[in-house]
């Protein structure tokens, strides 16, 4: 029955950033807001070489229908229109140089194409000359969805720009009301309707960023999860060594790199097989709980020797571990079962019932790579057959086969 509700329960899903709701003001917390605003520049900034070669053919359009139809005007506006081609060519170089500036860069290069064109509105005496007063709202367009700045720099630079043009137009222009009226109306209603959207498209924006974050850290906590499972799939939990799984397939890949000449392959293996003396003993006279613990501190001398990345300790069964060196030949490998031999016995943990010692000991067979003798089981089949021979021999002491399949015993 609960098992039938447990199977009847509904999935658990993930958070994603569709969850997470953004409050009207679109603002994110401080650390994700400074990640988001760099995003979003640097996406901008992508668009800037682009956005001013659009710029500057409107100004070139603009200028060549003014020549054409007044080109006295001409004369008079070059210099104040020179200004805003100064103005958008520093945002260029902003945008490649110093992109902390860019919005601000962007923000004044709006500002003084605005006044410009108000200016010119002003001083230009032409039955055309109202048309200058349109062009305070295509920078307010530029502004937000041409160059691309952030809602919190557009809005208010907008507004300055809206208030600049309705003082000129009201308080300065010789053009009736009817007419500011008009063209008034025209630019805040644009003006508004380009914000409008871009306060859409930066929600969107920013609902885009946090769903990447949210992956992202789904990402990272699913590889760590992994991570975790595959040491735990390959680690012995008693001594903290490699089990016997995981020796299985770190061996047979050192093995294969080994064979095939791999990038940072050893070129020879040496593997040590080593197992208590008189164990059995040790647990009967001191408890099986003596003996876990006989075991761990044994386990800590050859974890402590292993160096390389190639090389590990691994628990082959009860009380036998493997050593795997790579890159060590048979005589530095015997060097090394030495150390470790009489580093166990240095421990000192007392053991009154071996037959060899009065303290706790090892007995070792040592292999190594020769010709005709490459796999993981022939390996550990020499270092068993040499560890038999230690134990046969009085116990507490190294043996191997040699390249030549020559079993040697140490004296200890
Ligand atoms: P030898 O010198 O010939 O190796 O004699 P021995 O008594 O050590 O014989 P053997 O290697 O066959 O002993 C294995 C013993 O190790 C049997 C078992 O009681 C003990 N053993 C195996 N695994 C564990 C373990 O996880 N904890 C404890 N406490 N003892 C274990
Ligand atoms: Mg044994
Ligand atoms: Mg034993």
């Amino acid at each position: 029955m609960d098992n039938q509700n447990t199977m009847r329960e509904a999935p658990q899903t993930l958070p994603n950033g569709q969850d997470l709701v953004l409050p009207w003001h679109l603002r994110l917390p401080a650390r994700l807001e400074q990640e988001f605003r760099e995003q979003f520049r640097d996406a901008a900034a992508r668009l800037i070489p682009a956005a001013s070669v659009l710029l500057l053919a409107v100004y070139g359009l603009a200028l060549a229908i003014e020549h054409r139809m007044a080109p006295e005007v001409t004369l008079l506006s070059w210099r104040p229109r020179l200004l805003a081609v100064m103005a958008t060519g520093a945002v260029l170089l902003i945008s490649r140089r110093a992109l902390p500036w860019l919005q601000p860069a962007i923000a004044a290069m709006a500002l003084i194409v605005a006044c410009v064109h108000i200016y010119l509105g002003l001083i230009v005496e032409h039955p055309l000359a109202a048309a200058y007063f349109y062009i305070p709202f295509l920078a307010v367009l530029a502004l937000g969805s041409v160059f691309r700045v952030l809602l919190y720099w557009a809005l208010p630079i907008s507004l300055l720009i809206l208030a600049g043009q309705a003082a000129a137009l009201f308080g300065l222009s010789s053009l009736t009301s009817a007419e500011s009226l008009i063209i008034f109306a025209f630019s805040s209603c644009g003006a508004l309707m380009s914000l409008f959207g871009q306060y859409f498209f930066e929600r969107l924006q920013r609902r885009l960023f946090l769903s990447d974050r949210v992956l992202h850290l789904h990402r990272n906590e699913l590889h760590a999860a992994n991570r975790t499972l595959e040491t735990q799939a390959s680690e012995d939990g008693l001594t903290g060594t490699v089990n016997r799984r995981g020796m299985d397939v770190r061996l047979s890949n050192l093995l294969h790199n080994m064979q095939h000449q791999a990038r940072g392959a050893p070129d020879s293996v040496a593997v040590l097989l080593f197992d208590i003396d008189y164990f059995k003993q040790y647990n009967d006279t001191y408890g099986h709980q003596a003996g876990d613990e006989c075991l761990k501190a044994v386990a800590e001398v050859p974890k402590a020797m292993v160096q390389r990345a190639t090389d590990f300790v691994a628990r082959y069964g009860g009380e036998e571990f493997v050593i795997v060196l790579g890159g060590t030949r048979l005589r530095d490998a015997l060097v090394f079962a030495e150390r470790m031999r009489s580093g166990i016995e240095r421990l000192g943990i007392p053991h009154r019932n071996s037959g060899s010692n009065t303290v706790v000991t090892i007995s070792i067979g040592v292999a190594c790579t020769a010709p005709g003798i490459d796999t993981a089981e022939q390996l550990i089949q020499r270092a068993d057959e040499a560890l038999y021979q230690a134990k046969g021999q009085g116990r507490n002491r190294v043996a191997c086969i040699d390249e030549e399949g020559v079993l040697r015993v140490l004296a200890p």
